[in-house]
Parts: C-alpha cells; sequence; structure tokens
C-alpha cells in the first residue's frame, strides 16, 4: 500500500469517527433535551380559561371554557410531548359564544395519573380548522397554583409528577413533567384509619349477645369494643397491602392511641398530610337492640357523592367473597347493593356548629368521607388544614359489620384476615386494571 492511500484511509476513518460522535451527540440531545418545537403550532389567537382542577385519589380533574370560532371543529383537551398524544376524553358543549369542557362529571375519574409515561407534557386544546391541527394553550382562572404527585408504588419504584403553571413565548401553559423518584419517607400510597381510638370506645357488644351494662362491661360472655376490632382489621389489612407492594400509613397502632379528628396526625388529615391516594376509614356498626335479639347484619359501604362506583363495587363483591358475608337489608341511605350515601338532614345541620350557611341536604355527613377530599367532596370544616385542598385522598367508609349480631360478631372475629383480603384485593384489582383507556 502506497502512503497516499494510507493518508486518505487514516482521513476516512476519522471523517466517519467525527460522523459517528455528531450522529451519538444528536440523538442524545434529541432524547434528553425536550424538544418544545411543537409549542410554536400554538394558535395565540385565544386561550381556554382553567375553572377548576383538583387531584382526588390517583385522578385529576379539569373544567373550563374557551372562545373558539365556529370554524374549529373536533375539539379535544389533550396531554401531549410532541410525539405522543393522550385524549383526556374530555366533553365540550357549546354555549352561546364559547365551549364549556370537563374531563368528567365523577370526582374520581378523569385523568388517571397512574397511567402517564415518564416525559416532558403540555395540556393543550387541540382542534381541526379547514382539516389541519391547531391547538390553543390554557390559563389558569382558579386560586390554586402547581401540583405534585407521586404516582402508587409499583415494583419498588415511583414517578413524581409535577403540574406546574409555566410560560412559553409569553403564553401561559400547563407543564406535566414525569420523573422517577425516590419516595420520600413521609409520603405514603394508601392510609388506613381504624375509628376510635383510647377515649371513644365506639360500639360495644357481648359475645353472647347478652346487654352491655351501663357501665360498660358484660355480665356473662366477652367485651367487645369497636374500637379495638377495627386496629385489629386495620392492621391485617396493612400487612396484605404491604405484601402487594404499597406503602401503607395507619393513623393509630395502638389501642392505646389518642387520634384527634382534626390537626396533624388526625384521623381527618392523615391521608393528605402522607398525600396518601386513598383513605380507608375501617368502622363496625349496631343495630342498637340489646339482648342478641337483632336480625341486622352486613357490609355497609360509605361513599363520596359524584362518584364512579368501579372501586366501590370491587369492594363490596370482594368482601362478601373473602370474609364470607352479606351485604346489609338497610335501605336508608342506600344507593345500590352494598353502598351508601348519607347526607345531612337539615336538623342534624343546624346542630352543626360548623355549618356553612349556604350548604344544604347535600352536604355528606362522615367528615372521613367529606373533609379528608377536600374541595373535591365539599369539605367546609375550618379546623381541618386540608378543607380547601385540590390535592386530596379518595375515601371510603366501611362499616364492615354488626356486632350486636352474635352470629356476625363470631365471623368479624374469627375472620378478620378475610375482611382484609376482601379490600385488598379489591385496590389490587381496580389498579391493575389495565384497560387502555387513560381513564
Ligand atoms: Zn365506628
Amino acid at each position: 500500500m502506497g502512503k497516499k492511500k494510507k493518508r486518505k484511509k487514516r482521513k476516512n476513518r476519522k471523517r466517519l469517527l467525527l460522523l459517528f460522535i455528531v450522529l451519538i451527540v444528536g440523538i442524545s440531545f434529541y432524547f434528553i433535551i425536550p424538544n418544545k418545537s411543537f409549542l410554536k403550532q400554538i394558535d395565540n389567537s385565544t386561550v381556554a380559561n382553567i375553572t377548576y382542577y383538583d387531584i382526588y385519589g390517583i385522578h385529576m380533574n379539569f373544567k373550563g371554557n374557551i372562545k373558539i370560532s365556529n370554524n374549529v371543529e373536533n375539539l379535544k383537551l389533550i396531554l401531549t410531548n410532541g410525539k405522543e398524544e393522550i385524549d383526556t376524553k374530555a366533553t365540550f358543549t357549546k354555549e352561546n359564544n364559547k365551549y364549556i369542557f370537563s374531563t368528567s362529571k365523577y370526582i374520581n375519574d378523569g385523568i388517571n395519573l397512574e397511567k402517564l409515561n415518564k416525559g416532558d407534557y403540555y395540556l393543550l386544546i387541540k382542534g381541526t380548522k379547514n382539516n389541519k391541527n391547531i391547538y390553543y394553550s390554557l390559563q389558569n382562572k382558579t386560586d390554586y397554583q402547581n401540583l405534585n404527585y407521586y404516582t402508587l408504588t409499583k415494583n419498588n419504584h415511583n414517578n413524581k409528577i409535577d403540574i406546574n403553571w409555566d410560560q412559553y413565548n409569553n403564553i401561559s401553559v400547563l407543564n406535566f413533567k414525569i420523573k422517577e423518584t425516590n419516595l420520600p419517607a413521609n409520603i405514603y400510597d394508601i392510609t388506613i384509619d381504624p375509628g376510635h381510638d383510647i377515649n371513644d370506645s365506639g360500639k360495644l357488644a357481648c359475645s353472647d349477645g347478652s346487654p352491655v351494662t351501663t357501665s360498660g362491661t358484660c355480665l356473662t360472655g366477652t367485651l367487645y369494643k369497636e374500637s379495638n376490632i377495627n386496629l385489629n382489621i386495620a392492621k391485617e389489612l396493612k400487612n396484605q397491602l404491604e405484601d402487594l407492594g404499597y406503602k401503607v400509613k395507619l393513623t393509630r397502632t395502638s389501642k392505646n392511641d389518642a387520634v384527634p379528628t382534626y390537626g396533624n396526625n388526625s384521623s381527618a388529615e392523615t391521608a393528605n398530610q402522607t398525600k396518601s391516594k386513598f383513605n380507608l376509614a375501617l368502622h363496625h356498626n349496631s343495630s342498637g337492640i340489646d339482648g342478641g335479639l337483632s336480625s341486622l347484619k352486613g357490609l355497609e359501604l360509605y361513599v363520596a357523592d359524584n362518584i364512579d362506583f368501579k372501586l366501590s363495587e370491587l369492594f363490596v363483591d370482594n368482601i362478601i367473597k373473602y370474609a364470607n358475608t352479606t351485604t346489609s337489608p338497610k335501605d336508608l341511605d342506600k344507593v345500590q347493593n352494598g353502598i351508601y350515601q348519607r347526607f345531612f338532614t337539615e336538623e342534624e345541620l343546624l346542630q352543626d356548629d360548623n355549618k356553612p350557611a349556604t350548604k344544604t341536604t347535600n352536604t355528606l355527613y362522615y367528615y372521613s368521607i367529606r373533609e379528608v377530599g377536600g374541595i373535591a367532596t365539599g369539605a367546609y370544616n375550618k379546623k381541618n388544614n386540608y378543607y380547601n385542598s385540590n390535592n386530596t385522598a379518595e375515601s371510603y367508609l366501611f362499616e364492615l359489620g354488626y356486632l350486636d349480631n352474635v352470629q356476625e360478631l363470631k365471623n368479624i372475629i374469627n375472620n378478620k384476615k378475610g375482611y382484609a383480603k376482601g379490600i385488598a384485593q379489591a385496590i389490587q384489582t381496580y389498579l391493575n386494571d389495565q384497560s387502555p383507556s387513560y381513564h
């Protein structure tokens, strides 16, 4: 080989190496540096007003309006990173000269934050005008600011979603940044609230159905306190949910604990303090008929209003199956088999010191549901630090069975694993739903 040829070969090799480096750097930039050029397509002649947004449980909801000229069609609210496009399935209704939109009519539906992939997304309105895509951005017309969300623990992994009101070329945009993260020590997936505490036993019952005396004892049989039964099932449920990989917080861990209703580490606030996605308040019922004469028994699940019943139905079906029980025959407040919605009556409202002047009978009765849910469930008690929060836990109150029904009391005492399994399986089935919908 001549000297010239060798030099040429070396030169070619250098060129190839240079090309290779440029390619690698280019590809890295393409994947690492978010390409926001798609935001240039935003039409800034109009912008959508966001009038409501919240995170309730694992779902995020938006309500808003936008003025758009008549020749724009196929309006959608989408999450996009410029490549992938997620349709939030929001509905658009025309009202006079503007469109009103909403991601869902249910508070526990909307954008399922658990189903979003890692990346840098923007929430935009997309339409078509003369068969060409057109995009509009959103502006914040609420008093609420940026939010963040930690996804449920899955195979020891968590993502953090930062939802920020941002600017792009002086246009207001809503950004979703989704990254893997280590879950901070004070953040949990699920809170279990074993009803009552050392200061309030809840219902009392004697194992043989004999009446509890006025001093709170049993003449015959063993005395059972609702507070202790709730705690035992809560501990069992915590173990089972941890076996499924979730990080679980109990509002109390001992029968000697005192748990306030409001304030730090309280039964109304712990779920939101720990950014839990679900709050499960465990209770047991009594009919008030003494002497083991009560025939009333079975499960009553109390839920918020305006919710999708998917998870509620799973709770009812699985508890019945694994705890070998039935749904309660009680008709008062029943909305579906085993599912109940209890509201204040006008009379009860008048007795409530915290009643807001404008609230009427559609106010949810149980604070465990109403106050834990913040603005999504109509919380109003100013003692609750989260009453005005738009980032709250989805909450359920379980009346697992009647303690003054001798037969049912036996099942509750002997079958706590079954009751816990019913609840844990329902959550697992609900969260493992791999349906393609982002709801
Ligand atoms: Zn109770």
